[in-house]
C-alpha cells in the first residue's frame, strides 16, 4: 500500500480504501462465454479495424455487466493516445452521472509512433476501466481507489479471459492514477 497516499486520505476514504484493497476476486460465473469477444478483439486490433475493435469490446464490456447483472457501460475506441509529460492516457472510466449512463474510453494507438497498441496491453486496459465500474456497480464502493485488491481483481478477470499465467504489469496510466 502506498502509505504517504493513504496517510492523506480521510477516514471515510481510508475505510473505502481497505474495503477495495479486501477484496480479490470478481466472480463472473461464466467466463467461457466471453472468450469469443475477447479473441475478435485480438483478431481486429492485428486487422488494425477500430469499428470491428469497437463492436468486440462492446460485446465483451456488456457480457461482462450482463452476466454480474450490473448498469451497463458504453464503450469508446478512439485512435491515437492522448500524451503529456505524465505519459500516454491508455483508457478513462467516467461513471454514471444523473440520467447518462458510464462511458469507457480505450485508445488503440499509442501517441508516440502511432502504432496499433499490443493485445495485451489492450485487453488489460479495458479490463482496468471495467474494474472501475465494477468497484461502483458491482462492489457498491463510493469510490474507486486503485488499491492491490484492484488490481489483483483486475488481474483475476484478466486470467479468466485468457486462462493464461501471464502477469502483465500494471498499467500506470490513466486518468485515475493521473489525480493520485
Ligand atoms: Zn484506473
Amino acid at each position: 500500500m502506498p502509505f504517504n497516499y493513504y496517510r492523506r486520505l480521510n477516514r471515510r476514504q481510508q475505510k473505502i480504501y481497505e474495503q477495495s484493497d479486501s477484496i480479490e476476486e470478481v466472480a463472473l460465473p461464466q467466463p467461457k462465454l466471453l472468450r469469443h469477444a475477447v479473441s475478435s478483439i485480438e483478431t481486429a486490433l492485428a486487422d488494425e479495424n477500430k469499428a470491428k475493435v469497437q463492436d468486440a469490446s462492446s460485446q465483451l464490456v456488456r457480457g461482462i455487466t450482463q452476466q454480474l447483472k450490473i448498469p451497463k457501460v458504453s464503450v469508446k475506441v478512439l485512435a491515437r493516445r492522448p500524451s503529456d509529460s505524465w505519459g500516454e492516457l491508455h483508457g478513462l472510466y467516467e461513471p454514471a452521472e444523473k440520467g447518462t449512463i458510464a462511458l469507457i474510453t480505450v485508445w488503440m494507438r499509442t501517441a508516440k509512433r502511432r502504432q496499433v497498441v499490443a493485445f495485451k496491453t489492450y485487453l488489460r486496459t479495458l479490463l482496468h476501466e471495467i474494474s472501475h465500474h465494477l468497484d461502483y456497480e458491482y462492489f457498491s464502493l463510493p469510490d474507486s481507489y486503485h488499491t492491490e485488491g484492484f488490481y489483483k481483481r483486475e488481474n483475476h478477470l484478466y486470467l479468466l479471459l485468457t486462462q493464461t499465467d501471464v502477469k502483465p504489469e500494471p498499467l500506470q496510466y490513466d486518468l485515475l492514477s493521473a489525480d493520485q
